[in-house]
């Protein structure tokens, strides 16, 4: 197996992918490395950890030919771990078409012992009419086709050659498109040049194609062209992305753009440098902005790159703790934008495939999109298939104490009501039987304790159908609710049909009055 994975949380990937040059650990980020004029020095990508590193083929080809066939990739631009190539199809997507034959740059990317290679293709970008869209998938995919006809015939490559899955905002054509090429036995997938999506802030679209994709390619390694934005990070990697390129540190850097956690700066604009790289440490934003041209930009893009280190750095250690979703949460909070992709995160069921079935730490519950985090619905079904055949139920707001059944609250209520069958409700996760008030993470939890007055039944619909089909599949001929303020929202808004129907406004001591 060249990609074995160690962790993982929502669709996020700690993994190593191999490749005849050394490993690198997943999710990744992998700068572009100019193959001509570098102005960061490739030494310097190393020193921040950077394991990989992305070159253009196709310029590598124009500006050294055989020269870089005698040398190889690694030598032409001085990295000696892996490196990726993109075959030109950037190009294609600048000047509309290139001068070469599909098998012809692919034999030069094995040539030059590129380690993880891309057949020529042809970007759909953005904003094309369908039928362009197909036309270019069909493209792409008779490309990836020569292609790995090509490789296949001379074998002794350990290069890792990667499936261009183009078609954009079209999702029938990137699934079609991601499932040729895994047909056609590409081992690993890479999303074709969100650029434009992304310079817009499109991240709802983006999350949709990166979902489409990911659905119909589980497995195998995924990477994201063009993306570098500190925000695109933690989303496309909860959404599946193992690897992702860019060469924003340096293009924002030329624009005098200063990367920060939650976006993007004029340098200009700079009062405090809250970085704490050792360029921003070593001076002020004054100092900073009136440094010459060359040196600023040279500086900036540093910066930059360590921001991007950081993002990355700071994405493994949340899916090492189970945390991503919480960490996108706070990243979604950055950009309106991403907080609408975010929200979209409910529709991808595919997140809970993934996410560990038990997590050392409690999850947390905060506003209403966390009914949906994915342990909350693996939950609710599981709750959902519980049955009994008592005829008198109570239901009782979950206790600060877990599992319920160690609660004060359980311990009387069990002495009143021995006949009944005991619930507690959490609006996140639904109508718990005291039965198995005790799996993860019912009993591992924590809610912000503001007051749920309003909308209840709107904003937790969820809830809403887990007391429903609770009721309607168990057959309780009385049924006593302890509601609190969200269960009082809930009731005012929902039909409960039962000639036993008594409801108790939950308050201190309110068991003893039962
Ligand atoms: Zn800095």
């Amino acid at each position: 197996m060249f990609f074995e994975v160690s962790y993982s949380d929502l669709a996020g990937r700690i993994g190593k992918i191999k490749t005849p040059s050394g490993t690198i650990e997943t999710p990744a980020f992998i700068p572009v490395v100019h193959p001509v004029s570098q102005s960061v020095d490739v030494e310097f990508l190393k020193k921040l950890g950077f394991e990989a590193v992305i070159t253009n083929a196709y310029i590598t080809l124009k500006q050294y030919g055989d020269i870089a066939r005698q040398k190889g990739i690694h030598e032409i631009i001085n990295f000696d771990g892996p490196v990726m190539t993109d075959s030109g199809g950037y190009q294609v997507l600048e000047y509309g078409t290139i001068d070469l034959e599909p098998s012809f740059i692919a034999q030069f990317e094995k040539d030059i012992e590129s380690d993880i290679c891309v057949p020529l293709d042809k970007p759909t970008g953005y904003g094309l009419s369908y039928e362009v869209a197909e036309r270019y998938v069909d493209e792409t995919i008779r490309n990836s086709k020569e292609t790995l006809d090509l490789i296949k015939s001379n074998n002794n490559t350990n290069s890792i050659w990667v499936g261009p899955v183009q078609g954009a905002e079209h999702l029938d054509l990137v699934k079609k498109s991601a499932g040729l090429l895994d047909d056609m036995g590409y081992e690993m997938m890479a999303l074709g040049s969100p650029v434009q999506l992304l310079e817009s802030y499109e991240f709802a679209i983006l999350a949709n194609i990166i979902a489409t994709l990911k659905s119909t390619i589980m497995s195998k390694p995924i990477h994201l062209f063009g993306a570098g934005h500190p925000l695109t990070i933690p989303l496309a990697v909860a959404l599946g992305c193992d690897t992702f390129d860019s060469a924003s540190y340096i293009l924002y850097a030329r624009d005098n753009r200063y990367m920060h956690p939650n976006g993007t700066s004029k340098l200009d604009n700079l009062t405090y440098l809250a970085c704490q790289c050792p360029t921003c440490i070593s001076m002020t934003a004054k100092e900073f902005i009136s440094l010459k041209d060359d040196e600023r930009t040279v500086e900036l893009a540093k910066h930059n790159l360590y921001v991007l280190r950081s993002e990355v750095l700071s994405v493994r250690q949340a899916i090492m703790e189970g945390r991503l979703w919480d960490y996108v949460a706070q990243k979604a909070r950055a950009h309106p934008k991403l907080m609408e992709a975010f929200k979209l995160f409910k529709n991808y069921k595919y997140l809970e495939d993934a996410t560990p079935l038990y997590k050392k730490k409690a999850i947390f519950f905060m506003e209403s999109i966390d009914q949906y985090r994915p342990e909350a619905s693996r939950i609710r079904r599981i709750l959902s298939t519980f049955r009994t055949d008592k005829k008198k139920i109570v239901l009782f707001p979950d206790t600060e104490v877990s599992p319920f059944y160690c609660s004060q609250e359980y311990f009387k209520l069990s002495k009143k009501f021995s006949d009944y069958q005991i619930c507690a409700y959490n609006p996140f996760i639904g109508i718990i039987p005291i039965e198995i008030s005790d799996i993860y993470p019912v009993a591992h939890n924590v809610i912000s304790k503001k007051k749920f007055n309003c909308n209840s039944s709107k904003d937790y619909p969820t809830f809403v159908s887990s007391l429903q089909e609770f009721l309607s599949c168990n057959f309780f001929d009385e049924i006593l609710i302890v509601a609190d303020d969200f269960m009082q929202g809930i009731i005012q808004d929902i039909q409960i049909t039962s000639k036993n129907l008594k409801v108790i406004e939950n308050s201190n001591g309110v068991i003893d009055q039962l």
